[in-house]
């Protein structure tokens, strides 16, 4: 029998981060991987020369003082990551119907960069911006502070359309305007009638701060802090699928597929919670708790296509596209079978930069699970010649969409790989494949609010499912899973006081 203080189940950012925490506060600390692969959402495959980040393109908020980076300078992260800043006067261009759009870094630069193209609503960009910080000041964790402020449950409750729409007016210059401050709702899997205000609010104003992208990919995230929880004496084990967590004398007992068995004091799932609960004993769960969680609805997934582009071939884009086929940027997130794709997100990885060109090239678009439910029961490569013809039939469809702004695209071609729910479902075990876990909704949101303890004593969430998803979110949620353990105080002081 193995025996620890704490395993962990699954091995992306918040299970990884946790690992640190507690390998740093001397707990024996083992986590169990079911992918050959550590890192969840931060794995990078390779394909010939290219290598292409699936779940980190850009982290935000990473100069000196800005959150992420206060953060991730107690992980040695901060110090170490190759980052590339990405263009001050467009992170993010926004493309609806055919006009482009760009999004500045600064809050001032971000200001009189889109006041340039919308000179008539300055006093909307003011209110805007305003609005953008003084929600995040209500949210002490995103501001690096400790103190609790009861004004953020306002917040929560608040929706982003309702909000935005109304704060636009009827002035048809703010109406554009609002579609494009709406534009990369790709990030958070926008929806009008559900998404919280304050979710977009914290991703935006993060990237706003400052938009990065990782050089030499995500993975020297996970590489960083495996090797630091393996020094600390900690284990990282793949290949390692937990099939069954039950009791054993006030701890826990976990069996892999392999039919390994292993003890630990306390459990922390970095897993989707519906799939976490479908490994625990039945017994140690009340009916209510299960029944909440398992009527939670899930973000929508993704389509993607990554490709190898001919050297000299295509342009290296030092910002990300958000591009819409109609003046609505949140009819393509509806993503309805009949006009799909209606939106595209696309990047060029930086590590396949070659002077002014890129030998790589991510088009990713949301797809319902339901358009593959029907191989849901088969497994990668053997899914059989219908879905491979579903999968060209999609590829062709997107790279018609690429075609209108890159027309030039297809003939830069050399190979393309697809992914579908399926992929994502079966490579990071969250439900249907969705991409950001459980949806949180604006009119229900603390239904739809996972905390990092249970009813469980020892048994504790983390990862994208419990605060929220992207970087900033699943590290806040990493220290408030860890806080259940050591104490906030105690461990918000320890990172504060980090070099
Ligand atoms: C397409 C896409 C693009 C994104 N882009 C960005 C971005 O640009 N910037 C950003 O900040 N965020 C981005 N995100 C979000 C970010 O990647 C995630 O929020 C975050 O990485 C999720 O981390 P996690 O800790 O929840 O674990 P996950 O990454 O979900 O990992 C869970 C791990 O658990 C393993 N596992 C599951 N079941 C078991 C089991 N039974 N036994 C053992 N192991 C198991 C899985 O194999 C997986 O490795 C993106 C996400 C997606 C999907």
């Amino acid at each position: 029998m193995n025996r620890y203080d704490v395993i962990i189940i699954g091995s992306g950012l918040g299970s990884l981060l946790c690992g640190y925490i507690l390998s740093k506060e001397g707990f024996s600390v083992c986590i169990l991987e079911k992918h050959s692969v550590p890192g969840g959402c931060m794995q990078s495959f390779k394909r010939g020369e290219n290598s292409f980040d699936t779940g980190i393109h850009y982290i935000g908020s990473m100069l000196p003082g800005q959150t992420l980076h206060s953060y991730w300078k107690y992980f040695g992260l901060s110090q170490s990551l190759g980052l590339e800043r990405m263009n001050t006067d467009c992170f993010d261009l926004i493309s609806l119907d055919g006009m482009d759009f760009r999004l500045a870094q600064g809050f001032d630069h971000f200001t009189e960069n889109l006041a340039g193209q919308f000179p008539a609503s300055r006093e909307f960009l003011g209110q805007y911006v305003a609005a953008l910080k003084e929600t995040v000041s209500a949210f002490p964790l995103y501001n690096f502070q400790l103190t609790d402020k009861h004004t953020k449950t306002a917040w929560m409750g608040t929706n982003a359309w309702d909000f935005l729409n109304k704060m636009a007016g009827t002035d048809p210059g703010n109406r554009l305007l609002l579609e494009v401050l709406s534009g990369n709702n790709f990030l958070y899997a926008g929806r009008k009638v559900s998404t919280p205000w304050h979710q977009y609010a914290l991703i935006n104003h993060s990237f706003i701060n400052s938009a990065w992208r990782l050089s030499h990919g995500s993975t020297q995230i996970t590489d960083h802090l495996i090797a630091y929880i393996t020094a600390a004496g900690g284990r990282v084990l793949t290949k390692m699928e937990v099939k069954k967590i039950s009791s054993l004398k006030n701890k826990f007992q976990v069996e892999t597929a392999g039919h390994e068995m292993l003890v630990g004091s306390r459990i922390i799932a970095g897993i989707h919670p519906q799939s976490a609960l479908g490994i625990l004993e039945p017994s140690l769960l009340k009916r209510s708790f299960q029944s909440r969680i398992m009527s939670m609805e899930n973000t929508v997934s993704s389509f993607g296509l990554y490709l190898g582009l001919k050297p000299d071939s295509f342009p290296y884009m030092d910002h990300n596209l958000y591009y819409h086929s109609t003046r609505d940027a949140w009819a393509g997130q509806e993503c309805k079978a009949a006009g799909w794709p209606g939106m595209y997100f696309m990047y060029t990885p930086s590590c396949s930069r070659h002077g002014e060109f890129t030998s790589a090239v991510c088009i990713l678009s949301t797809m319902c699970y339901d358009e593959v439910k029907r191989w849901e029961g088969t497994s990668t490569g053997k899914r059989g010649p219908d879905y491979k013809t579903f999968k060209s039939e999609c590829a062709e469809k997107l790279l018609k969409l690429v075609e209108r702004k890159f027309p030039e695209i297809r003939s830069s071609i050399t190979d393309m790989e697809i992914s579908t729910p399926l992929t994502w479902r079966d490579y990071t075990g969250t439900p249907e494949g969705s991409m950001y876990g459980i949806r949180k909704e604006s009119g229900n949101y603390l239904k739809t609010m996972i905390l990092p303890h249970t009813k469980i004593p020892g048994f504790y969430f983390t990862g994208q499912n419990l605060n929220m998803h992207g970087a900033p979110g699943v590290t806040i949620g990493a220290i408030m899973t860890c806080a259940e353990i050591l104490g906030l105080e105690y461990l918000f002081n320890k990172i504060r006081d980090a070099e």
